[in-house]
């Protein structure tokens, strides 16, 4: 750069904008890639990031100038930044949205980058001689009394008091203020580490060593087979004292217990990342990854953007969980991205689960990731037996056959735990009048309402529409109007009446919306004490319940037919997590699977219950179909008030495609969506393949640059879904 050309930084504002706006540098400031500053923009002043530097500027125009840089060093430094514009591109999400989703709610607002501490208060006389009229204060004295390492303002006010009188007592010289006090991590001596058994040596030994090199290995694991004893000695081997590593895990798995093994063996140095902690947690736990702290970090999804600057190992657990891909907005898949990450940082990347995504097996079989394998259970339980219960000819009460209720009997007969797994919360999933025949529609989608009789309503699963429970027939008001199907509420009150002397623990998005009530649930069931539990995929996630020796699946056909190809997959993947909750204490465990469909072969392999197995075959239908992971793909869908306009627009973008030079990108569409009519949108998809990534990766940012200067008709929307977890 010559000294007198003015510097100009092109700038990233956290909108859905797939641009950027340029300013002039003033003279004297140091401005790098990924910094934070603030500019004037219209009427109002912004905080943007710098995204590019000395780009032309275009002509005839006079560039505003960068007020102010937020602080000295970068936010998102190099690698970080690099990510970024890599998952932009990827995913063709607007950049500046990308690079925000990598800063904290309090920077993305421009609050500057500084830790916030806490103040604790802690009292310092051993009486408080108080007016007689003061009693608040002398209450609040005698509460902080309890606490000799203090308590948080925070916690002050929650308990009642006033900052008022937090205040007084202060100028009395009654109570200080004074440091967060330190958390207890005791790690434990290694002797209290289980000895690896000897397929966990073998695995242990198989996994590339982090010396500066990029790899990825899927660890192929079956439920309870050591798979986090083995990250945790992993990192403990290959990990210096000035490394940083992260951990991703699905959000229901981040729990109490989880933490307390990772704390255990690396005491305060591990961290978290997820959804519920608050700005100031959030800040803080940023501002360590990006000091470079030593970190072993914990996190969800979104830790895998975080500005780490030392990153030395990455492990995705349960890497084939659906949570790890983004659903709205900026739509990237965080496994995907931990892969890319590890390229970037030259280090090895680790994916482990007891069923992984047919996209990293292929990966595997083709030599890319290294496949490692642990085929038994540690200690000494061993995998549970799946049986295939044909129900087509078998009289059922509340979705219950009678073996089924036998093997809960017996079950709980021997002081054991039984699982019962329900697709479908809610009571039952329609409401049907048996005169007439109607059912009850969602007004504002093609749905039906689910039935929630603890709350008398019915609802909508698919927007938030909900309405009074009805007692007749809304149509012809015959009485004879009932629920259809089964719910996990339905499953439990017929449990109840059926084992009066059991607790029934119901578990589902609706019983554990109360913060920390499955940690709750989880803690009852682990006393292991007979119970029988009830529950949603919720169930099938990663928990560990020794006492659980059977699980009964009500009804396994949902996935076999459906119009997504993703459909047998997941069902294949849903069927052997919840199976893997059974016997994994000393007891061996027993998988009851009801079926109108016992001689469909997907369930007959499961039955002999090897994944690899049934992921082969169900790949070799994907290749036969020129399916992912053998083909890229990519959805366009539109929604607006009609759905005529929702094909349209998807047309438009269709023969945009087909028009392309050299475009071997296959079309399927536009059609309506499965679901066509959601919260009052009509839905539409266009669904693109093929074989060139690259190429496929052009030609969608080409129709999104053309889109982006068409105009839409009114309440008309577009989105891009690089890689999507469903069609339909
Ligand atoms: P996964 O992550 O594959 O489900 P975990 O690492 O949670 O498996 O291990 C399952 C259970 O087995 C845990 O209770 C764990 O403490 C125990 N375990 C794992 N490895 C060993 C071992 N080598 N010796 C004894 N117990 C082990
Ligand atoms: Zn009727
Ligand atoms: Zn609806």
């Amino acid at each position: 750069m010559e000294p007198n050309v003015p510097r100009t930084a092109s700038i990233a504002l956290n909108r859905p904008l797939r641009r950027l706006f340029d300013y002039r540098v003033p003279e004297g400031m140091n401005i790098t890639l990924g910094q934070r500053v603030t500019i004037p923009f219209g009427r109002s002043r912004m905080t943007g990031i710098v995204a590019a530097l000395d780009q032309p500027p275009p002509e005839g125009i006079q560039l505003k100038t960068v007020e102010d840089c937020c602080e000295e060093w970068p936010a998102l430094p190099p690698e970080t930044f690099r990510l970024l514009n890599w998952a932009s591109d990827y995913y063709q999400h607007a950049l500046g949205e990308c690079l925000f989703t990598a800063l904290p709610p309090a920077l993305r607002r421009g609050q500057p980058a500084r830790e916030r501490t806490e103040i604790y208060w802690k009292t310092i006389s051993d009486e408080a001689v108080l007016p007689a009229n003061a009693k608040k204060q002398k209450a609040l004295f005698d509460w902080l009394k309890q606490y000799p390492e203090g308590v948080a303002t925070k916690q002050i006010l929650l308990a009642g008091y006033s900052n008022a009188q937090i205040k007084s007592l202060s100028e009395k010289n009654l109570i200080a203020a004074t440091n967060a006090p330190k958390s207890h991590n005791p790690s434990v001596s290694p002797s209290q580490r289980p000895q690896l058994s000897a397929e966990q040596q073998v695995a242990a030994e198989q996994l590339a060593t982090p010396d500066q090199a990029f790899s990825v290995s899927l660890l192929y694991g079956i439920t309870g087979s050591g798979k986090t004893e083995l990250y945790l000695d992993y990192l403990k081997r290959h990990l210096s004292a000035h490394d940083q590593a992260l951990v991703l895990v699905p959000e229901i798995n981040l729990t109490p217990q989880t933490l307390a093994r990772f704390e255990r063996y690396f005491g305060p140095r591990v961290a978290v990342w997820h959804s519920a902690l608050n700005d100031g947690q959030k800040l803080n736990a940023w501002l360590k990854v990006r000091n470079g702290e030593p970190v072993i970090l914990i996190g969800t999804r979104s830790a895998v953007l975080l500005p780490f600057t030392n990153l030395k190992t990455i492990v995705v657990d349960e890497e084939h969980d659906s949570s790890y891909k983004q659903g709205d907005g900026f739509r990237y898949s965080a496994r995907d991205t931990a892969v890319y990450r590890g390229f970037i940082e030259r280090c090895p990347v680790i994916l482990g689960s007891a069923t992984p995504s047919l996209e990293s097996l292929h990966n595997a079989r083709s030599g890319k990731y290294q496949l490692v394998r642990l085929e038994h259970r540690a200690g000494d339980s061993k995998p549970p037996e799946i049986k295939l219960l044909d129900i087509r000819s078998r009289p059922l009460e509340a979705g219950f056959s009678r073996p089924a209720l036998d093997a809960i009997q017996r079950t709980l007969d021997c002081g054991q735990q039984a699982l019962v797994y329900v697709n479908r919360r809610g009571f039952a999933p329609v409401m049907m009048c048996f005169d007439c025949g109607h059912m009850v529609e969602c007004p504002r989608c093609d749905t039906r309402l689910t039935y929630h009789r603890r709350d008398r309503a019915m609802r909508c699963h698919h927007c938030d529409f909900q309405m009074a429970a009805m007692e007749t027939c809304p149509k012809c008001e015959s009485e004879a109007f009932k629920p259809v199907g089964q719910g996990t509420e339905r499953a439990e009150d017929f449990l109840a009446e059926h084992f009066p002397e059991t607790p029934i623990i119901r578990v589902d998005r609706d019983s554990t919306q109360r913060k920390g009530s499955i940690q709750s649930i989880i803690e009852k069931v682990r006393t292991g004490k007979p119970c029988i539990l009830v529950g949603t995929q919720m169930l099938a996630k990663g928990h560990d319940f020794p006492g659980v020796t059977l699980v009964v699946v009500i009804n396994a056909d949902g996935g076999l037919f459906s119009v997504d190809f993703r459909a047998p997959e997941h069902l294949v993947q849903t069927l052997i997590q919840v199976s893997g909750r059974a016997g994994r204490g000393a007891q061996a465990g027993q998988v009851l699977v009801q079926t109108c469909h016992s001689d469909h072969p997907l369930l007959k392999t499961l039955g002999a219950g090897n994944y690899l197995s049934i992921s082969d075959q169900l790949l070799a239908e994907r290749k036969e179909n020129h399916l992912p992971p053998f083909r890229a793909m990519a959805t366009f869908r539109a929604e607006s008030r009609t759905m005529e306009d929702s094909l349209r627009l998807l047309d438009s973008i269709k023969s945009f495609i087909q028009s392309s030079k050299g475009s071997q990108i296959e079309t399927w569409g536009p059609l309506p969506a499965v679901l066509a009519r959601r919260a009052d949108k009509h839905c539409a998809q266009l669904v693109l393949l093929s074989t060139q990534r690259r190429q496929l990766n052009n030609v969608i940012a080409d129709s999104c640059q053309k889109m982006d200067e068409t105009k839409l008709p009114s309440g008309a929307k577009w989105i891009i879904d690089v890689d999507p977890r469903e069609t339909g």
